[in-house]
């Protein structure tokens, strides 16, 4: 996929951003930031759940001063989310932080944006123009009438040219809205109109599951377009949750390697021969708990399962009374349904160790016949849902005439 490999890039610490580099993950601690100890904890968790940068506000000059202690302890790189005082922007970058985001709605004098250019240019930091719908510059509100895509882009610009004045261009962009198609539309006009990195989000998106989808609708919009550089899914919930959800968007959307657990499994049906909610949320807690970086799909019968799930990495299916565990939807072992999760995290461990084909080399030689002959007694009673033999039948006849 194409990802605006022209933009600039950017490094926010160690971290690029921009000009081809992987998309990268961003949230926000909800903690006091003059509370060291807790902020710190929050980032670690953060880091833990896959953000690669980490926002904290710098909102008075307690939390500058604890930016201080936090920023050499983080083990990712800091933004000092700044507001209204440009002085704090100053304390946040003596503070050693790796990046500012500065919104444009609320620091409006020209003297002021320019100061902080200088002194960011000087220990080159970037800046994040961070417009934000709720927050327009009130001018542009009279001008465009609302919160406008061309109002958004315009504020950009506008921060952008203050900027430009100090030659500083290290400055990557969000232009955040809480309406779904107006953020999409806003964003495709920035990219439109600047080469600068895009940070993507959907603003104030709410609680799991409103915000998750809200989130999800924009910023996978954009990123299949090949818009966006980094990401930052806002939810009023538990940070953790934003940044483990922006990290398993990239992952789903293959723009970044695959570091946890991929579980898929079917919705159920009349056919299953287990409960599928259950198997499938014992199975997600072991085997994240473990960390493995596999699919693994948890089937609810063995007459479509193992076929409809052949591409996961590993899949377990349920039939008469045993597990069907399948590599690639080939079947290596059957064990008892009570052992169907155990059995499942164990031959997880074994291919992640030793791969795809040794794991297929050291089937159980008994495994395939056991599971053909359940899945042709599941047949026999309930009868093929796809009809697999039949047409099979029907087109070797037809290929035969
Ligand atoms: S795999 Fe079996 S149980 Fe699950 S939805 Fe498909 S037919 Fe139903």
């Amino acid at each position: 996929m194409a990802h605006r490999e022209g933009t600039r890039q950017i490094h926010v610490g160690r971290v690029p951003v921009g000009g081809g580099a992987p998309v990268s993950v961003q949230s926000m601690t909800t903690t006091k930031t003059a509370d060291v100890d807790g902020t710190l904890a929050q980032v670690y968790a953060l880091a833990g759940a896959g953000a690669d940068i980490v926002r904290i506000t710098c909102n008075d000059v307690a939390a500058a001063e604890g930016l201080a202690e936090i920023v050499p302890r983080s083990p990712v790189p800091i933004i000092a989310d700044i507001h209204y005082q440009y002085r704090l922007a100053l304390a946040a970058l003596e503070a050693g932080v790796q990046g500012l985001r500065l919104n444009p709605g609320n620091i409006r004098k020209p003297h002021q944006i320019r100061a902080v250019a200088r002194d960011a240019k000087d220990r080159g930091i970037p800046i994040r123009v961070g417009v934000n719908a709720g927050s327009l510059d009130r001018d542009l509100m009279k001008r465009y009438g609302s919160a406008t895509p061309e109002a958004l882009v315009a504020s950009a610009q506008k921060e952008i040219e203050y900027l430009a004045e100090e030659d500083f261009h290290d400055i990557k962009i969000s232009v955040k809205h809480s309406h779904v198609p107006s953020m999409v539309e806003s964003y495709r006009l920035l990219a439109d109109t600047v080469g600068f990195p895009l940070h993507l989000g959907v603003t104030e998106a709410g609680p799991p599951p409103g915000g998750l989808i809200k989130s999800v609708a924009g910023i996978a919009t954009l990123l299949l377009e090949g818009i966006g550089d980094t990401i930052r899914f806002s939810l009023t919930a538990d940070p953790v949750e934003e940044a483990r959800a922006g990290r398993q968007l990239l992952e789903y959307l293959d723009l970044r390697e695959r570091t946890g657990l991929d579980l898929i499994a079917c919705p159920s049906c009349g056919r299953a021969e287990v409960d599928v909610l259950e198997v499938a949320q014992a199975a997600q807690a072991k085997l994240e708990e473990a960390k493995l970086p596999i699919q693994v799909a948890v089937m609810g019968c063995v007459v479509n399962g193992p076929g409809e799930a052949r591409e996961a990495d590993l899949g377990i299916a349920a039939g008469r009374g045993r597990g069907h565990l399948f590599i690639k939807g080939k079947v290596v072992r059957v064990v008892p349904e009570d052992e169907m999760v155990e059995a499942l995290l164990d031959e997880a461990r074994k291919l992640v160790d030793e791969g795809v084909e040794a794991r297929i080399a050291a089937a159980d030689d008994l495994a395939a016949d056991l599971a053909a002959q359940d899945r042709q007694v599941l047949i026999d009673i309930q009868g093929d849902a796809n009809r697999a033999a039949a047409r099979r039948a029907a087109v070797a006849d037809v290929a035969a005439r």
